[in-house]
């Protein structure tokens, strides 16, 4: 009997993502505004949240009113087979979100995603990047996982997409990559090959989007980890630079 999804995991989830969020910036020495009382001129404490805290709420928020629609989906024939629905977990103010194809079988047994060997080579990715799973934010395309791993089917893509936009309107990241040809495709609404893809920023309405190799596809191809360090090289540079629509061609900046 497969086990349904329970919407308090999920919230449990996106409770311990915030959590995540504030343990990472406490470590790394960011200052933690949002959990601290703003202390007016008389030493009053006042008892508005500050910008910060509201902006994390909201996000977490939004996040969590998509997971609610979403429920124990039955949109696509993808419900009858899957043990969890794996929403995507991470950072809700993330700027930098990786999107992938769809949950293996580790991730519909766990309903988290990219926790199997391509997601712990996801991870190392991440931290070479110098960052931490928590602080970004991971999903897929589809949430459901496709029977066998096959390839997602494009009914399926088109009812769960939706989610997905409204994943990435709800954290409105400085930066998308998309993980393998599924991805790609999907949010570029292109049929190029992943190989001429990668390698340079395109937009998804205004953030720029950075394809690359999916891990799955690196643990059965090692050669290709180059083209991804490269890739994922560029990705830092944005970030680091505090850029993100400006990255995009003039003539691709906030537009789709
Ligand atoms: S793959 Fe998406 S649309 Fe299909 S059942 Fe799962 S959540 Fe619903």
């Amino acid at each position: 009997m497969r086990a349904e999804a329970d919407p308090r995991d999920e919230l449990r989830g996106l409770v311990r993502s915030l959590a995540a969020r504030v343990r990472t910036d406490a470590e790394t020495g960011r200052p933690c505004s949002y959990l601290s009382r703003t202390r007016r001129p008389g030493g009053t404490v006042s008892a508005e949240p500050p910008p910060e805290a509201a902006a994390a709420a909201g996000e977490l928020s939004a996040l969590a009113e998509v997971r609610q629609d979403l429920g124990d989906c039955r949109r696509c024939p993808l419900h009858r087979t899957r043990q969890r629905l794996v929403f995507g977990e991470g950072n809700p103010q993330a700027e930098l979100v990786f999107v992938g194809e769809a949950p293996g079988a580790d991730e519909d047994a766990q309903g988290r995603p990219f926790v199997g060997a391509a997601g712990q080579l996801l991870t190392k990715i991440i931290e070479a990047m110098k960052l931490r799973r928590e602080e970004v934010y991971i999903c897929n395309i589809l949430k459901c996982r496709p029977p066998g791993n096959r390839n997602p089917q494009p009914d399926e893509i088109a009812a769960c997409e939706p989610f997905l936009i409204r994943q990435l309107r709800a954290i409105r990241p400085r930066i998308i990559c998309a993980l393998g040809t599924f991805a790609a495709h999907t949010l570029l609404k292109s049929e190029a090959p992943i190989g001429a893809l990668r390698g340079r920023f395109h937009s998804y309405q205004g953030i720029p989007v950075m394809p690359t190799y999916h891990p799955a596809y690196l643990l059965r191809n090692p050669g290709g980890k180059k083209q991804v360090w490269e890739d994922v090289q560029m990705v830092m540079q944005a970030l680091r630079a505090g850029k993100g629509a400006d990255v995009l061609p003039a003539a691709k900046q906030g537009k789709d």
